[in-house]
């Protein structure tokens, strides 16, 4: 395959398979060392392939760590820079990235949240909102759509794309726009204007298609396929296995920034399961590496009950989701087939955890709660982890002496309508007179 070669002959990027693709020694993605079939372990070189040619089974990142050792380790990533980068000997990256033209985000802040542990009943001190709405774009997204960046570079494609529930739209148009590439980006037409805007603006190419999530990701699937889709590096398609990876860097962060320590238990809010799955793989690393002590935790997964397949599934005790037609507000959680979540009922109940749901409602009532006890504004996706943590905890699945995490991923100002009505408390003429009339002292 002449792509991984040079990139200016991108036109032949899309390769379907991965038997053609070039010697792994053209690829430089630093640890990387091969792609591996999660269900049969068939590996084949690093490429820009997803799933497995003996039986489709999704192909993921195989690294090899062999050299490391921990404490040396452990001192690198802390002289490192204060983004995802740190962990650069541990993704699909080459060693000097932070020196090229990308977002750089991660290392958002970990918020000791005693306010909202008060209200929620947990013990003081034990929880921690994770607040990745500081991201450059907003959300979690900026992390995959790193990696898949770097991969997309490798490999010598010059178009990013993406089929998109709104946030990652806005994190590939931004991460092109820096890196100097094109970006054509599907999402479904009927997204919050926010979403829309903030992917629009960075000049990049946004469909709407005329449809729900799972048409979007559909019609992209048939693009790859087809020659109009020719050297596109669809960071959530083909580059899917370099893309999930970025999710592990906030496992890495939060224990990092509990000093190198493993939680007890974590919420992570499940769209297509990928972000749940790669923190689980993140921690087990950092266990494998001598850089946590190896103990249990919990990981719980948090749905909209108007898109809830893995919570339906985790609760009637099935192994396999059975997919719904999404109807919530949390849309960027809205995908009602998830590839991942099989793999998300596995870690569920292989770490003592739970998938829970709760209703739009409550998502309002969480994100206002989480807003005026911490002041950090949730887009609905943080709505669902608060409310849902609060579930667990009156249910008894949550242990609140213990020390959580809830995953807050995205910005309240891209899901505004979430709250409409939240407004001024009056108002009044510019007089004293009218501010005592309005008995507000
Ligand atoms: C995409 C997204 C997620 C998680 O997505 P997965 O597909 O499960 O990895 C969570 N929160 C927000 C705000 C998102 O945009
Ligand atoms: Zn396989």
């Amino acid at each position: 395959m002449a792509v991984q070669t040079v990139a200016s002959t991108t036109n032949s990027a899309a390769a379907s398979t991965a038997s053609d693709s070039a010697s792994p020694s053209t690829v430089d993605l630093g640890p990387a060392a091969a792609l591996s079939c999660r269900e049969c372990g068939h590996r084949v070189p690093l490429g820009p392939v997803f799933a497995c040619e003996e039986c489709f089974g999704p192909l993921e990142i195989a690294y090899d760590f062999s050299a490391y050792d921990a404490e040396e380790l452990r001192g690198r990533i802390e002289a490192g820079p204060a983004n995802i980068w740190r962990y650069a000997p541990l993704l699909p990256v080459p060693a000097d990235v932070a020196g090229k033209p990308n977002l750089n985000p991660g290392w958002t802040k970990l918020v000791q949240a005693d306010n909202l542990a008060r209200e929620l009943g947990v013990e003081a001190g034990k929880l921690f909102v994770k607040d990745d709405s500081g991201n450059p774009t907003h959300s979690f997204k900026d992390r995959v759509v790193a990696q898949a960046l770097e991969a997309a570079r490798a490999f010598g494609f010059t178009t990013l794309s993406c089929s998109s529930t709104g946030n990652l739209a806005g994190a590939v148009g931004a991460a092109a726009a820096r890196a100097g590439f094109r970006s054509c980006v599907f999402i479904p037409h009927d997204l919050e204007q926010g979403k829309v805007v903030m992917a629009a603006v960075y000049g990049g190419e946004l469909v709407g298609i005329e449809g729900n999530y799972d048409d979007v990701n559909r019609f992209c699937s048939e693009l790859i396929g087809d020659p109009a889709g020719e050297g596109w590096g669809f960071v959530n398609v083909n580059l899917r296995p370099y893309y999930a990876e970025g999710s592990k860097t906030l496992a890495y962060e939060i224990c990092e920034q509990l000093g190198w320590r493993l939680p007890d238990q974590i919420v992570v809010p499940i769209a297509s399961g990928s972000q749940l799955t790669k923190i689980d793989k993140g921690l087990q690393e950092l266990i494998k590496l001598g850089l946590v002590e190896d103990r249990p935790y919990k990981i719980f997964g948090a749905q909209a009950e108007g898109c809830s397949p893995v919570s339906a599934a985790f609760k009637a005790g099935h192994d396999v989701v059975r997919p719904q037609k999404p109807d919530t507000i949390a849309k960027s959680l809205a995908i009602g087939n998830p590839a991942d979540g099989p793999y998300v009922l596995d870690i569920a109940r292989r770490t003592g955890g739970a998938v829970e749901d709760v209703n739009d409602e409550q998502v309002v009532d969480a994100i206002k709660l989480l807003a005026r006890t911490e002041g950090i504004f949730a887009e609905t996706a943080g709505g669902v982890t608060v409310g849902v943590t609060r579930k667990l905890i009156e249910s008894g699945a949550l242990d609140p002496s213990l020390t959580t995490v809830v995953l807050n991923t995205g910005d309240g100002l891209k899901t505004l309508d979430a709250v409409a009505g939240t407004g001024l408390t009056a108002t009044i003429r510019p007089s004293l007179e009218s501010f005592r009339e309005a008995g507000l002292v």
